[in-house]
């Protein structure tokens, strides 16, 4: 053969296999797949060459190792027979042009080389003779074209993979942004690197979190030393890296960056000391970043909320607060509002007396306060507060007072009235750091809206006691009229007690509205305090109900001023109304109490109301009646 004919056969050969390689390609327009490409290149080369089979090793160059990639026998793609062999080879000398020379036999190794760059290889395997006949040069040109068609492929793969990545990333940032569910934020990240790169382990490290995400892979991003380079990342919001030799791997610090703040580092790692690729960096930023977004909206979102429940709460107090209940009530709604929306276990409101020397623990206060188990947690707290003058945010009181019982987590609040202090709440929790910090800058805030409600109440109410006098009636209050018949029966020698109640006075309120059953009931009133003398003790019992008593007054005397009484209701009251009136009498020398009196008389009034109503009945004859 001469030479001429060889190159003639070459160029054949070549343009043949130029032609199949553009077919390849030309017909996988839009369905691209990689390993497609190199099966269809190889059996191109099968075809030409008449190898029986050949398998395609691509050239790591990080390892400076050869791993098999593609096979026309798919068989041959875990055999790691040449990979030795290839090793030796690329480490040695690459002399490209002494094709074939290194592995012998029945095989012929081809490099793929693009620009003279190594990127892999083939071998080709076949009966001795076929082509290995074929001149040096036919192999040399078959090295620059498949490395020129596999650098192609491979650039394919790239563009086919990036697009899928940023697909990716579309519909991740898609889905953060219709979600304001942190975990659900966190899970797509790591869902997502978990498709894209699946050989990578990841972290997400969460600085100031306490919240229970599931089973997502979160840790505390911590300021120790073995986490340098995560502490870089997350304050200098650059991506870091960590090359561990010993370890074999590297980790690459990514900070979960929003407009407002760093809210997290993710860790990636990746073994076997790969070195990770600019544009894989460059993704996995950009995942960082929009996740570091999207957590920012959440939490924003989350504190808005949050904020908003706080506002709802402290308003509500102050309302039902303002709404003129009694203090016990006002105590009782406030425990309860602690206890609900603190998750508190107690909840008790502490007055300090004004030398600091007493306390005295408010009705409304949850039982425990009343138990001997309280006082040494009020003693403590008490010294503390008037020493400071400030709360109190305990995590774990067993730490700092060796007496503490069961009660850990402890909030204690002082409650200041112009700058005088009035007493403390005290708030609860047997598991340790069970308060958030949130939660006692709100319980703070609540009592600071509230004390001025609480005072006030408690102002009332101990000016209702020194009150003499009921507003509607100007009759006596009720307390005044205790205080007058313990005083006569301590200092008298008898008197006479009687109740008084307006009858069906739920119809005449029916019937005519409140504002006349008001009125009805100062001309009750009236009538009383025009048919008494002036020792004796007119008063508002509450209600429509009033009492009257009269010291020094024989029953007998008492019964016909009651009489009298009835009467005169009955003809004067416009509209007409009736009463009802039971009568009591106590003298010295029998055992008796006010209690006594007062219920002899009220057995008497139920009398008279079951025995038609407008009339009196005396203790004596209700018990006759039973
Ligand atoms: P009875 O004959 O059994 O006493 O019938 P009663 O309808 O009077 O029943 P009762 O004493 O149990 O109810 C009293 C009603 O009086 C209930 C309440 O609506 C009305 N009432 C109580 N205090 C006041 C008040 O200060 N003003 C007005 N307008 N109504 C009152
Ligand atoms: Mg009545
Ligand atoms: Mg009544």
């Amino acid at each position: 053969m001469g030479d001429k004919k060889m190159d003639t056969l070459e160029r054949q050969i070549i343009l043949n296999l130029k032609s199949r390689f553009f077919d390849i390609i030309d017909t996988e327009n839009g369905f691209f797949q990689y390993e497609q490409l190199l099966n269809e290149m190889l059996s191109a080369i099968k075809a030409l060459t008449g190898a029986d089979e050949i398998t395609l090793y691509v050239f790591n160059v990080w390892k400076q190792e050869f791993f098999a990639e593609a096979a026309t026998n798919p068989q041959d793609l875990d055999s790691s027979a040449f990979s030795h062999d290839l090793k030796r080879w690329a480490k040695k000398n690459r002399e490209l042009k002494c094709l074939g020379a290194e592995i012998q036999g029945k095989q012929i190794m081809i490099p793929l080389v693009k620009r003279g760059k190594l990127l892999g290889c083939m071998i080709l395997i076949g009966e001795f003779g076929s082509f290995h006949s074929y001149p040096g040069k036919v192999f040399q040109e078959l090295s620059e074209e498949c490395g020129q068609f596999f650098d192609k492929a491979r650039g394919l793969a790239k563009i086919a993979s990036q697009e899928k990545r940023y697909k990716q990333l579309y519909r991740v940032t898609e889905k953060f942004h219709s979600s304001m569910d942190m975990d659900m934020v966190l899970g797509e990240i790591i869902y997502t690197l978990q498709e894209m790169y699946p050989t990578f382990t990841y972290y997400l490290l969460l600085s100031q979190d306490n919240n229970n995400h599931g089973d997502l892979p979160i840790r505390d991003l911590e300021y120790d030393s073995e986490n340098i380079a995560a502490m870089q990342a997350y304050v200098t919001g650059a991506v870091q890296f960590e090359d561990s030799l010993q370890e074999v791997r590297s980790i690459l610090y990514a900070p979960l960056k929003g407009k407002q703040g760093v809210y997290g580092v993710l860790q990636v790692i990746a073994p076997n000391t790969m070195i990770f690729p600019k544009n894989e960096i460059e993704f996995i930023t950009l995942l960082a970043n929009t996740a570091g977004s999207a957590l920012e909206n959440a939490q924003l979102y989350q504190q808005s909320k949050r904020l908003i429940a706080d506002l709802q709460l402290i308003n509500e107090t102050s309302h039902r607060l303002n709404s003129n209940l009694r203090l016990t009530e006002t105590m009782n709604f406030m425990s309860e509002q602690i206890l609900q929306s603190f998750d508190a276990e107690e909840a008790g409101f502490i007055l300090i007396s004004s030398d600091g020397s007493n306390v005295n623990i408010i009705q409304g206060s949850t039982e425990f306060f009343h138990t001997k188990e309280a006082e040494s947690y009020i003693q403590y707290m008490k010294k503390k507060i008037i020493r400071e003058k400030e709360s109190l945010f305990i995590g774990d009181f067993s730490l700092q007072f060796e007496g503490a019982g069961c009660y850990k987590s402890i909030m204690a609040v002082p409650m200041t009235q112009s700058g005088v202090l009035k007493g403390f709440a005290l708030v609860l929790h047997s598991s340790p750091y069970h308060f958030s910090f949130e939660t006692f800058k709100l319980l703070q805030s609540l009592i600071h809206h509230s004390t001025l409600a609480f005072t006030n109440s408690m102002l009332r109410e101990e000016l209702e006691k020194m009150v003499v006098t009921d507003h509607l009636t100007k009759l006596y209050s009720r307390s005044y009229l205790d205080d007058r018949i313990h005083q006569s029966m301590n200092e008298d020698h008898e008197g006479t007690f009687m109740l008084v109640d307006i009858d069906d006075f739920k119809m005449v309120n029916d019937t005519y509205g409140h504002q006349v059953g008001d009125e009805i009931i100062i001309q009750v009133a009236n009538l009383i305090n025009s048919n008494i003398r002036g020792t004796d003790i007119g008063a508002r019992w509450g209600g429509e109900e009033l009492a009257l008593y009269l010291p020094g007054v024989s029953l007998s005397a008492g019964a016909l001023i009651a009489e009298r009484l009835v009467r005169k209701v009955c003809q004067i009251t416009d509209p007409k109304v009736t009463i009802s009136c039971g009568v009591s009498y106590w003298s010295r020398g029998k055992k008796d109490s006010y209690a006594a009196l007062f219920k002899r008389a009220d057995k008497a009034l139920y009398t008279a109301k079951n025995t038609g109503k407008n009339k009196v009945i005396l203790e004596s004859a209700a018990d006759s009646f039973i």
